[in-house]
């Protein structure tokens, strides 16, 4: 059974094995977890950071838990940033939910995603881009530089059902992936000095790009990059955030 918040139906929650919440098995800490999921969700709709059915499903739907360290699964959904080792973060679940919003996705694109952590954030977008039980449609390319992080989204990816829709890549993500260009959507998940040229390049004419620009450290600009249907880009900034660097040619150096 769903229930109503707002104008957004909220279809009951997904079931999983005790064992999945990790070491602990208790039921208490299944019941942690998905008492956090949906205070989260009710916080976000009612304060109107989320608005979208499709963003909602993919959060109700893509275990958060299977994409962070197994001691900090009950933690899983208190939204914040959480360390996934090698001094990395998998973002704040508003900050995910912010970016699919922004993205205006749809079934059957092809994104592009910059940083890909734990796999968490590519798992919503392939949500959205092919929905889990319907053919598949879109599909979601994530680039990660650090090869212990490769491995991790993987299997993250794998565990929860999704690496039939994402393609885990090693490599500076500054640079695209040219042999799938162009993209529908491309999302940059680290905080860039200036908007990477081969990230422009491949992106499709009417397609749009999230970025963080600015400091190093502490704030950026989360920018908006769109393409009208010559190919002319044009760029706005958002709001302010808080990511970690973007390392690569045409990013930080190392
Ligand atoms: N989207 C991720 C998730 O769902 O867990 C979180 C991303 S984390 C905030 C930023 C990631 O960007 C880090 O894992 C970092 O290693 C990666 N990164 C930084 N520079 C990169 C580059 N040039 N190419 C690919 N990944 C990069």
């Amino acid at each position: 059974m769903g229930y109503l918040v707002g104008q957004v139906q909220i279809v009951s929650k997904r079931v999983f094995p005790c064992s999945m919440v990790g070491d602990d098995t208790s039921s208490e800490n299944r019941d942690v977890v998905d008492k956090n999921k949906e205070i989260t969700l009710k916080r976000l709709v009612s304060s109107r950071t989320v608005t979208k059915e499709d963003t909602i499903r993919a959060y109700q739907v893509v275990p958060r838990e299977l994409f962070v360290p197994e001691k900090l699964r009950t933690d899983a959904y208190v939204d914040t940033p959480l360390p996934i080792g090698e001094g990395q973060t998998i973002s704040a679940i508003h900050m995910c939910l912010i970016y699919l919003e922004l993205l205006d996705l749809k079934e059957g694109l092809k994104v592009l995603e910059v940083g890909g952590g734990s796999g968490y954030h590519a798992a919503l977008v392939a949500e959205v881009v092919s929905p889990t039980g319907k053919p598949l449609s879109g599909h979601v390319f994530t680039i990660e530089r650090i090869p212990a992080l490769v491995e991790f989204a993987k299997t993250n990816l794998e565990r929860a059902g999704y690496s039939d829709r994402v393609t885990v890549l090693e490599g500076d993500g500054t640079l695209g992936h040219p042999v799938e260009a162009p993209f529908d959507r491309i999302m940059v998940a680290a905080a860039a000095p200036d908007i990477p040229p081969s990230l422009i390049d491949q992106l499709k004419p009417e397609g749009i790009m999230l970025i963080p620009v600015g400091r190093q450290q502490f704030w950026q600009e989360l920018t908006v990059v769109t393409k009208d249907t010559e190919g002319n880009a044009k760029q706005r900034r958002k709001m302010s955030v808080a990511f970690v660097p973007l390392i690569g040619k045409e990013g930080w150096s190392p």
